[in-house]
């Protein structure tokens, strides 16, 4: 069995797999295009599966520790009303953990300390991947060569390995939403840990942060690529009559925090997520709408099974091909799934298909909206020792 691996991409799901790899002992490098890690983005949902994956890497007490847990909260219409209320404590006691919040850039920072230093090389973009004789693979990155047992494509969404492994597959689409969002320069009176606010084709929400400080997030249906002079401005317009806190988090706000991505997913599922020694993991295999907050939390369980597959399997080809079949049908369900709750929430813009969904919404009891969640939190880590 191998014991070098080259990681590309050092977002979540690139840093959790190096985590993953040394715990079994392997070498590892992990090569980030960016030079400096300045926009690791807002904030962060991590759900129990998510968390069970963060604790096999030794890592989910110190996540905990940094998280706020989301026991109050749901989804609420522009004027206020509740049509679901989230019951994290019903949650808890049905899969140990509430969800937690954490701001993304803490996630980022308790996973690169769990690495030795020099472990991960910022400003090294990698170029293609290709076989290096009999067991090895290659990596370039700029003037360097890097040889290993195994390459782990983490390099996200756009990601150009996946593209080069299978060049028939359409690539990412746009999802039909963009996304503004940021963290509160100062803490906010919050009466809940978490929210999420449905107007037509809208949506806002919110993450509480341990300090008082929220993230929020502003979802509009809108063409690829619109881009607003002043965002904040934009957003303060479109939302000064929605409940609150939404105006007040907005006032909490500085302007140039202010983050603007249109989102993009996989929507044609790839055949494979692994070829010969290579793997994908985290969006490179399988990026999903964010409607279920579940992006990362695939990406760490992609990265406790391939270390634990590596450690069962006797060649790293084996090792891979379990990887896949464990992971593939899962993470393409939860995408599948994300894809519709976002067709059924913040995309729903015609107000008869909306106050249907409305009516449903308050009609349907918590413990019904519990065991939908558990279909996607309940999941047990295999162990990496
Ligand atoms: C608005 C929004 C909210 C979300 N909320 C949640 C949530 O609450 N909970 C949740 O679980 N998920 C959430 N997600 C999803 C989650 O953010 C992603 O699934 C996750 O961050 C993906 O991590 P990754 O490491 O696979 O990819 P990325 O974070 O995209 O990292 C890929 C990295 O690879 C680098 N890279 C690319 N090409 C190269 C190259 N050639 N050489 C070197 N480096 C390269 C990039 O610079 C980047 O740093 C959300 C997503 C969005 C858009």
């Amino acid at each position: 069995m191998g014991k070098s691996a080259v990681i590309v991409g050092g977002g979540i799901g690139g840093l959790a797999a190096a985590v993953g790899l040394r715990r079994i002992g392997w070498e590892v490098t992990v090569v980030e295009r960016a030079p400096v890690l300045d926009d690791v983005g807002a904030g962060i949902s991590l759900a129990a599966n998510g968390l069970r994956a963060l604790d096999e890497l030794g890592v989910g007490k110190a996540v905990r520790q940094a998280s706020r847990a989301q026991y109050s909260g749901g989804t609420r219409t522009p004027e206020g009303g509740w049509l679901a209320r989230m019951d994290g404590a019903a949650l808890e006691k049905a899969v140990g953990t509430p969800i937690m919040g954490i701001p993304r850039a803490t996630l980022h920072r308790l996973l690169r300390e769990a690495l030795p230093a020099g472990t991960l090389l910022l400003g090294s973009a990698a170029g293609p991947v290709r076989q290096a004789g009999p067991g090895a693979v290659r990596v370039g990155c700029g003037e360097t060569i890097l040889d290993a047992d195994l390459v782990v494509a983490a390099d996200g969404v756009g990601s150009k390995i996946r593209d080069h492994l299978f060049p028939a597959h359409p690539g990412p689409v746009y999802s039909g939403s963009t996304v503004l969002r940021a963290i509160t320069e100062q803490a906010v009176a919050l009466r809940t840990d978490f929210e999420l606010t449905w107007g037509h084709g809208t949506e806002f929400g919110h993450i509480a942060f341990p300090d008082g400080r929220a993230e929020w997030h502003a979802v509009l249906s809108l063409p690829a690529g619109t881009r607003f002079t002043d965002p904040l401005a934009e957003l303060r317009r479109r939302f000064h009559d929605w409940h609150a806190p939404i105006p007040a988090l907005l006032d909490a706000t500085r302007p140039d925090a202010v983050l603007h991505h249109d989102i993009n997913e996989l929507r044609t599922p790839l055949p494979s997520y692994a070829v010969g020694r290579i793997a994908l993991l985290g969006d490179a295999a399988h990026a999903m709408t964010p409607n279920l907050g579940q992006g990362a939390c695939q990406a760490l369980e992609d990265a406790v099974t391939l270390a634990a597959a590596l450690t069962t399997e006797p060649t790293v080809e084996a090792a891979l091909t379990r990887y896949d079949t464990e992971r593939r049908p899962r993470s393409q369900a939860v995408a599948r799934a994300a894809r519709q709750a976002g067709r059924m929430g913040q995309q729903l813009t015609h107000p008869l298909p909306v106050a249907l969904r409305n009516t449903a919404m308050r009609m349907t009891p918590s413990r019904t909206a519990i065991r939908m969640i558990l279909r996607h939190h309940a999941w047990t880590p295999p162990h990496l020792n």
